[in-house]
């Protein structure tokens, strides 16, 4: 028996705007898809928060026994600038300012993408698939929806023909938009495009000569649109259908919606069964973005290396802090949020610490398993985090209690708690121990400055061999003393 049979979940679905029972397609196995970071620059904390939700779902589904499929690809070509398919590539724009091969820029900040999850400690996807390496699956994407009657080409290049796509289909269903208000809303961009109606979206473009990255295809030398290589690899791994498709909240529309057309008219298939949109991360009471410049990245708070944060915080510290909003949440990153969540990161894995200590009774006086059941609940409750943390401070309170007395524990209810704990905070919140280094740390500093005071004290009283026996023997125990111009350091080897 796995645990997903006896959890059944929620999730709440963009597309239906409703919490719905989850089915999977097939019986213990999901197929989860979630837009990846196009990599022209270092991804900054709006990202990862995004990617870091996921990461959450991602655990848990595979904590409740089920057999994950995770693709998340890379975006290293098609994604112009501005949306409506006008501008330079991302990537070749930057290559150009820099004067390097544009798939060093992919390389660069693809490397600096992976550090930082592996910072953050987050599971690899099960597959990683790039824009680039899927042109020939993109190309026959295009080939079908021409056959369909969907798109048309035009000077080399060929655009999605939402007018005629919407005379049989719902174009605007998942960003509830009706196509009549955007006519009305969409600006004419005069002279910049070859498209029939502004709302049509391109499929591929005609590369200019400048233009580095180009593929040979049946209409041109040229490039895909950005959001064609979702719908390619999303359905090339996991199926014409699958389970779910996420992404943060800025990409409904147009991208989403997009993949959406571009699966229906293809193949005459909707392609996802839930839609899972994640809340934007907010710096200075405005979305976090690189358009705007208003970010800040996961290196510069991990550090302390920045001006908005008073101190450098952990990465189980930054997951504490996501963790404790709901996915759904709009999320203001704040000196005081970042410092509640440390002082409570701190205090939970304190009592997580005194499990190994606690003494076992004959009977318990908590209900271990019914406060292992609002675990599940809340998780189950469309991976509702704050509420299970909520609970984990619950049983941190009870640890306490055992500890001082006021409460017991049988050896069973305690291994179930401990199996518990053990589950969310490491295995499904992706926290780690560092309470007991971090704190052992600072006692340790504590322990070392006094005896530097020490040997302060006798080398003013001219008590060299006191002051001699306490270097050498804090050496001997591998603490080095060095003697600066501000005073004296240490070193431990
Ligand atoms: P991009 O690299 O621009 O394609 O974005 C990668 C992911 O980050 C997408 O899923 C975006 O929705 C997400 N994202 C961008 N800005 C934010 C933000 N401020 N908060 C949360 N997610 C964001
Ligand atoms: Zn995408």
């Amino acid at each position: 028996m796995q645990l997903y049979q006896s959890n059944p979940i929620k999730i709440y679905n963009s597309l239906t705007g409703k919490k719905e029972a989850f089915k999977p397609i097939n019986e213990g196995y999901i197929g989860m898809y979630v837009c990846g970071p196009t990599v022209y620059s270092n991804v900054h904390l709006g990202n990862v928060r995004t990617f870091m939700s996921f990461d959450m779902v991602f655990r848990y589904l595979k904590h409740l026994g089920y057999k994950v499929r995770y693709v998340r690809n890379i975006t290293d070509a098609g994604h112009l600038e501005n949306d409506a398919d006008v501008g330079e590539d991302k990537i070749t724009k930057k290559a150009r300012l820099e004067q390097i091969e544009p798939m060093e820029v992919v390389q660069r900040y693809t490397v600096d993408f992976h550090n930082i999850l592996n910072t953050l400690n987050f599971l690899p996807p099960s597959i990683e698939p790039t824009a680039t390496g899927h042109i020939i699956e993109q190309i026959e994407l295009i080939s079908k929806i021409i056959e369909n009657g969907f798109a048309y080409e035009i000077n080399g290049s060929v655009y999605f023909d939402v007018h005629k796509f919407n005379e049989t289909h719902e174009y605007g269903k998942l960003s509830k938009r009706k196509l009549e208000d955007l006519i009305h809303n969409t600006r004419t961009l005069d002279g910049q495009s070859d498209k029939k109606n502004p709302q049509d979206f391109a499929l591929w473009k005609k590369a200019e000569p400048q233009h580095i990255m180009r593929w040979p295809s049946p209409w041109s030398d040229g490039f895909p649109g950005w959001h064609l290589e979702c719908t390619a690899m999303s359905t090339k791994y996991l199926g014409e259908q699958f389970d779910i498709h996420g992404g943060g909240m800025d990409l409904k529309f147009p991208h989403h919606e997009c993949e959406i057309a571009q699966n229906e008219a293809a193949k005459g298939k909707s392609p996802v069964n839930y839609w899972m949109h994640a809340n934007m991360l907010e710096l200075n009471g405005k979305r976090m973005s690189k358009t705007t410049g208003n970010t800040i990245n996961p290196d510069e708070l991990l550090s302390g290396n920045n001006t908005i944060f008073s101190k450098a915080y952990s990465p189980s510290v930054i997951r504490f802090f996501n963790a404790q909003s709901s996915y759904r949440s709009i999320l203001d990153l704040t000196d005081d949020g970042l410092l509640a969540s440390e002082k409570g990161f701190y205090r939970l894995m304190d009592a997580v610490n005194l499990l190994e200590d606690l003494k076992e009774s004959t009977i318990s006086s908590i209900d271990v398993s019914a406060w292992r059941q609002k675990c599940y609940d809340a998780m189950n409750d469309d991976f509702n985090s704050p509420i299970l943390i909520a609970h984990l401070f619950e049983a941190a309170k009870y640890i306490n209690q055992i500890k001082e007395g006021s409460e017991t524990i049988s050896s069973e209810d305690l291994k179930l708690l401990k199996e518990t704990i053990n589950a969310f905070v490491y295995d499904v919140l992706g926290l780690k121990n560092t309470a007991k280094i971090d704190s052992g740390t600072d006692k340790l500093s504590g322990a070392v400055d006094v005896l530097i005071k020490l040997r302060q004290e006798a080398r003013i009283n001219k008590n060299f061999a006191l002051s001699d026996k306490i270097r050498d023997e804090l050496a001997a125990v591998g603490i080095q003393l060095k003697d600066g111009k501000d005073g004296t350091t240490f070193s431990v080897n």
